[in-house]
């Protein structure tokens, strides 16, 4: 049955709501920090000389540098939880100038933390604190060079933040498909060098499948010039690939020729509630067979993050009458005529509804419904801080293996931790999960954080033995890199190192992050 409300159309099955359990209040009275490990700095630790901080002002000239006080902002990442110190923040404006500072900092044996719009989540972009590193930041690199429509290509400096190349995209008729939450503040170096993902990724892959050329300052001062626009190039290794999730620690990317899309011209919107994550996937394999490659965007969203949202992050509603333990947010898009898709999306849904996959759903009416249901998912990440106390995880699994993951991380999760609050959301489509346990109601934040370990190995170890990965889209950074050693083959952990000595015998570049 469809019901046209004044918000939303509707569709419901005739059950009684569950009755509705509002949020306790201590799940929005303080914020999580993540403490860095202090074993996991690793860098040269060496004071840089008063001349050589000298020479590295005179690269950049006066508007290119930034001292003192004025670092501090570089030095903490986006949710506080790492912090650092540097001498200098350098804000080169060309490939020229950045490849100056590298030669300078190559001579000197100066640590370099490359840095876009610091929105990264594993303490990569942020510097340590013993004040032995630059940052090089790339927010003056901001030039969108060239537009190639015959090609489908866009070419852009480093620091061009996302949503910039998404407008520039918009207003030459095509499409840039990147798209996540912190897409106002980051940058597409620093989407290149963690290969982020988003939301998107179902239908259009990462970042690394929107990449064509490349061009990067190696930790030498050399330029390699690879910004080529070319979809075929079987001339030896792919060079590219090795700085794509480099997260800055084998040189720092200048400048990337990007790969455009034909702009979707028909889109359609669904919030869709589902009773469990197993019920989620039976729902994507249901949508892919009635719309194929149409299936843009499929969220998976569990209802304590919901209540977050709604409590902790102000301009939410929730979209539907009643509350239900998990929801899809679901987007389809194709070439055809406005409106086009609306009748298919309905109809796929309705057949769910008969086979019991889903207990409601809306569909967006307009444009600007959508973008409200978007905003929920986007603002999952901030709902999580104002929560306090949880403790995050950003994995993948098979698609197959999720509803097993979710089963066997909650109970390990119950039975390590009685009354922990399970809150999982992210981009089931891909089999990525933002799996983010909630301390007990009765441990305070900080108690919760000093687990941080044993709860990372309780669900890093249920992933991997699910044939899994412990960091999906954010990357190693700081954060993950102990783990990762953990987790990693020993041949995959010495062809890494390899690589990096090969590249960068000094460590200049981003030390003690990734490996
Ligand atoms: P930074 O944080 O500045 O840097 C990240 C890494 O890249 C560091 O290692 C840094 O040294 C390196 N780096 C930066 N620029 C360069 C360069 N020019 N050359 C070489 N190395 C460089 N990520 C996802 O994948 N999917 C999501 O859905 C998602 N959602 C998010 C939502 C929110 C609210 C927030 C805050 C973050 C989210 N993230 C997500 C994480 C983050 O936005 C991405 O990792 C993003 O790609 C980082 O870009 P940045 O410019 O902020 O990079």
């Amino acid at each position: 049955m469809w019901l046209k409300c004044e918000r939303f159309y509707h569709l419901t099955r005739p059950s009684p709501p569950p009755p509705f359990v509002p949020p306790p209040r201590h799940l929005v009275d303080d914020t999580e920090s993540i403490a860095p490990n202090p074993e996991s700095c690793m860098t040269t630790s060496r004071p840089i000389a008063a001349a050589t901080l000298a020479g590295l002002k005179a690269a950049v000239g006066p508007g290119g540098v930034l001292e003192g006080k004025d670092t501090a902002a570089y030095c903490v990442s986006w949710r506080d939880d790492w912090k650092g110190a540097v001498p200098l923040v350098l804000r080169p404006s060309t490939t020229a100038e950045v490849a100056a500072l590298v030669t300078i900092c190559a001579a000197h044996k100066v640590a370099i933390v490359p840095q876009g719009g610091r929105t990264g989540l594993t303490g990569a972009s942020q510097p340590h604190d013993d004040m032995s590193e630059v940052i090089i930041s790339t927010e003056r690199m901001k030039r969108i060079l060239a537009i190639d429509l015959d090609n489908d290509t866009l070419t852009v400096e480093a620091g061009v933040v996302l949503k910039d190349i998404q407008d520039a995209a918009e207003r030459a008729n095509r499409f840039f498909p990147l798209s996540l939450g912190a897409e106002g503040s980051c940058q597409i170096g620093g989407n290149i060098s963690t290969n982020a993902g988003g939301v998107q990724v179902l239908k259009y892959g990462n970042t690394r499948a929107q990449i064509l050329g490349l061009e990067v300052v190696l930790p030498d001062g050399q330029v390699w010039n690879g910004l080529r626009g070319l979809r075929k190039d079987n001339t030896g290794y792919d060079l590219k690939q090795l700085f794509i999730a480099g997260e800055g620690t084998l040189g720092l990317i200048t400048k990337a020729v990007l790969r455009l899309y034909p702009k979707p011209t028909a889109t359609e919107t669904a919030w869709v509630a589902v009773d469990s994550p197993a019920k989620a996937v039976a729902l994507l394999g249901h949508m892919k067979q009635q719309m194929g490659e149409q299936i843009t965007a499929f969220e998976l969203i569990c209802r304590q993050i919901v209540d977050l949202l709604l409590t902790g992050v102000p301009g939410h509603t929730d979209p539907m009458r009643a509350p239900h333990p998990w929801y899809v947010l679901m987007d389809v898009a194709s070439q055809g005529a406005p409106g086009s898709l609306r009748d298919p999306l309905t109809s796929a849904l309705e057949s769910a509804v008969e086979t019991d996959l889903i207990s409601d759903a809306v569909v967006a009416g307009s444009s600007a419904q959508a973008l409200k249901l978007w905003r929920m998912r986007e603002d999952m990440a901030q709902a999580q801080v104002s929560a306090g106390g949880s403790i995050g995880h950003d994995v993948s699994v098979p698609v197959s293996k999720i509803p097993e993951f979710q089963a066997r991380a909650d109970a390990a999760m119950e039975a390590a931790y009685p009354g922990v609050r399970h809150c999982s959301f992210g981009h089931v489509g891909d089999g990525n999960m933002h799996y983010n346990p909630i301390r007990p109601p009765n441990w305070d934040a900080a108690r919760f954080k000093a687990e941080r370990a044993k709860v990372n190995r309780i669900v890093h170890d249920i992933v991997v033995s699910l044939g899994g990965s412990i960091s999906a889209e954010h990357g190693i950074g700081r954060m993950r890199r102990d783990d990762n050693l953990r987790y990693k083959s020993p041949v995959e952990i010495d062809l890494m190192r390899k690589i990096k000595r090969a590249l960068d015998p000094d460590n200049i570049m981003n030390p003690g992050k990734v490996i």
